[in-house]
Formats: structure tokens, sequence, C-alpha cells
């Protein structure tokens, strides 16, 4: 696992939560019984994700931030880390975006894919930029619930 300090894993979170491809698979805080501090970590894979939660000298793990797609989804599911619901609030958003934009929308947020050139679009477009903007937010708030949730587990 990348073990690095607070300010490094604050930085990396906003960096990250501004990434249209995030290069991470999730940014977790965890209480290291080896040293009895608080301690953070960034994992680029499952397997990374998988060593940390297993190994001996950490408990306490919550996710600050993780990718949001379906297939990180299940992996967390399976490991029973709850699972974002992220269609629920893509709909919430859906009815800001323009007509001809809604899949690539949708691509954009849930993947990070630019599809149909979103990315200029966003430029000139007013609704789709606050529409892009609220499904961060609430995709952010989404994480937090869930790092609360693991939170009351121990
Ligand atoms: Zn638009």
């Amino acid at each position: 696992m990348a073990t690095i300090d607070k300010k490094l894993a604050e930085e990396l979170l906003e960096k990250v939560k501004k990434q249209k491809r995030p290069i991470y698979l999730c940014i977790v805080k965890y209480w290291n019984t080896m040293c009895g501090k608080e301690s953070y970590a960034y994992c680029k894979g499952e397997a990374q994700f998988v060593a940390v939660v297993n190994s001996p000298v950490v408990s306490d793990v919550q996710i600050l931030w993780r990718k949001q797609n379906p297939k990180a989804d299940a992996f967390f599911a399976e490991l029973g880390f709850g699972k974002a619901n992220s269609d629920s609030w893509m709909d919430e958003f859906l009815d800001l975006v323009c007509e001809a934009y809604k899949d690539a929308f949708i691509a954009y947020v849930d993947q990070g894919e630019n599809k149909d050139d979103f990315d200029e679009h966003l430029d000139s477009c007013e609704n789709c930029a606050r529409a892009v903007e609220k499904a961060f937010e609430k995709s952010a708030e989404a994480f937090e619930k869930i790092s609360e949730e693991l939170h009351k587990k121990d």
C-alpha cells in the first residue's frame, strides 16, 4: 500500500475529485495499529485496496473517495463497503442536460468518458456544466456517506 501523510492525502483528494479519469481506485484513511496513529493511503487498484483492508496493522478503514463506476461499485459491494447509488442522483440532474447530450452526460459522470465532445460542449453550455458540477458534488457526498457507514460498523 502507498502510505501518505494527511496533507498529501488532502491534496490528492482535491485533485482526484476534479479528475475526469481518476487513475486511483480509492483514497482511504485508516488507523495504523503499529504506530498508533491515523494514516492515509491511496490505492491504484483492487489488489492494493484488498491488501490495505487485510493488513494486520490496519483498522478502521474509511473510504475518503472512491472511483464510481459499475465495476468499482460491484467490487466495493462485494467487500461489504456499500454501493454508491449512482443511478438515482444521476437522474436528478439529467433534466438539466441538453437533449442531445444526455448519453454523453452519463458517460462523462459515470465513466469519465468524453463522448460526443462533451468537454467542448461544457465550455459553452451553462446548463450542462451545472449538471456536471452538481453530479460531482453529489458523488462526493455519496463517498462521505459510505465513509460514515463504515465508521458505524466498527
Ligand atoms: Zn448543454
